[in-house]
């Protein structure tokens, strides 16, 4: 059944797929040992278990409606709330004589962390970003080096993240093939699943920061191979144009749903389903959220410096490294605002208020 599950979470991530929420001990915890947080996806539970395989650790499983940590806390079901609660609901406080918990850093568009602290009486630690470098971010006493705070995507990680995304709609196509153009399904299995490898290690090579936009040369491409065939080829080679056209569909496919698989991306499903008016799909909103407005443009990412206090929040947890820190003036540098993906991190966890998220028109 576990096995099961996890395919299941590796395969159709756009779906949830709970675990117990919950304390569990990794290994042989003590009263000193320390206590993670994360979120009841089943995946990432079990990710966690195999990387700090070897090591004691109180792991303590929030509710997150079965959905992952970036996705959870992006459509906040993974919130100061549930952190709060497991806090208080599970006998942590009894087995624990520290008062940290370490939380994942993708999780702080949903979790407020100063909330958390008030709440709880709990001082809340970012750590790395990746499940992978917790062994080291542990055995160096929760220091984080740049590469602990900062998505980087490599191909593993794309690999990973475009299978759970995808996967529902390849067989979604293999089954419109099935039934429409059942003589061509042999061909969309190999050209779609050809396209989704080609395309996703490339993507990091291919200019543009939105998924679309790294669509558009594949898709010229493309278009010019299909233009040659047409002018060039007899029309018994047709199944060459209609190999290059299942290659164009699909890469628009991939290019609108890569958007939302990354921190470091912008998503272009979100706006574009906020546009058509669809407000929401389960419990996940689109119209009407701050980062659906920082996306379409309606809201703006403003910085007050002289209202900073020189907490670091922002520049501990923003993905993507937008934000600076200046020692000698104690405050935050707005240093990459152009690689801003509106994840609202940063928004979530400044208590000075000198982050907003104002309307472009009262700016
Ligand atoms: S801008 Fe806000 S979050 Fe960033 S250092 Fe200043 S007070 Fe902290
Ligand atoms: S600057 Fe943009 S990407 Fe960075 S934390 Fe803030 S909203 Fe997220």
């Amino acid at each position: 059944m576990s096995h099961l599950k996890t395919i299941w979470g590796l395969l159709f991530r756009l779906f949830p797929c709970p675990t117990p929420a919950g304390l569990r001990r990794i290994g042989d915890p003590a009263s000193d040992s320390p206590v993670l947080v994360t979120c009841n996806f089943h995946l990432t539970v079990k990710r966690l278990e195999r990387c700090l395989r070897g090591l004691d650790a109180w792991l303590l499983v929030c509710d997150s409606k079965g959905v992952n940590v970036w996705c959870a806390s992006g459509a906040e079901e993974f919130n100061t709330h549930s952190a709060v609660s497991s806090v208080k609901t599970s006998e942590v406080s009894t087995l624990v004589d520290h008062r940290r918990l370490i939380l994942p850093p993708l999780s702080a568009p949903g979790i407020r962390a100063a909330e958390v602290q008030k709440q709880t009486g709990w001082t809340v630690q970012w750590g790395p970003v990746r499940a992978e470098d917790l062994p080291r971010y542990l055995a160096g006493g929760g220091h984080r080096d740049e590469a602990m705070k900062r998505v980087t995507y490599n191909w593993r990680e794309r690999l990973d993240a475009a299978l759970g995304s995808l996967f529902p709609f390849y067989l979604l196509g293999a089954v419109i093939f099935l039934l429409v153009w059942r003589h061509l399904l042999l061909h969309y299995l190999v050209i779609a699943a050809a396209t989704f490898f080609a395309f996703f290690l490339a993507c990091p090579q291919i200019p543009g920061k939105r998924g679309l936009t790294k669509a558009v040369i594949p898709e010229v491409v493309l278009g010019g191979i299909l233009v040659t065939s047409l002018l060039w080829l007899p029309a018994s080679h047709w199944p060459v144009q209609s190999d290059v056209i299942i290659a164009m569909v699909m890469v628009l496919v991939y290019g609108v749903e890569l958007g939302g698989l990354a921190p470091h991306m912008t998503s272009e499903l979100d706006p574009a389903l906020a546009r058509l008016g669809v407000g929401a799909i389960g419990n996940v909103r689109f119209a009407g959220t701050v980062r659906t407005e920082l996306l379409i443009g309606n809201r703006v990412l403003a910085y007050d410096p002289p209202t900073c206090q020189g907490c670091r929040s922002c520049f501990e947890v923003c993905p993507v490294g937008v934000w600076a820190f200046e020692p000698s003036a104690g405050q935050a540098v707005l240093a990459r605002e152009q690689a801003c993906t509106a994840c609202r991190a940063c928004l979530v966890q400044c208590e000075s208020g000198a982050i907003q998220a104002p309307r472009r028109n009262t700016v």
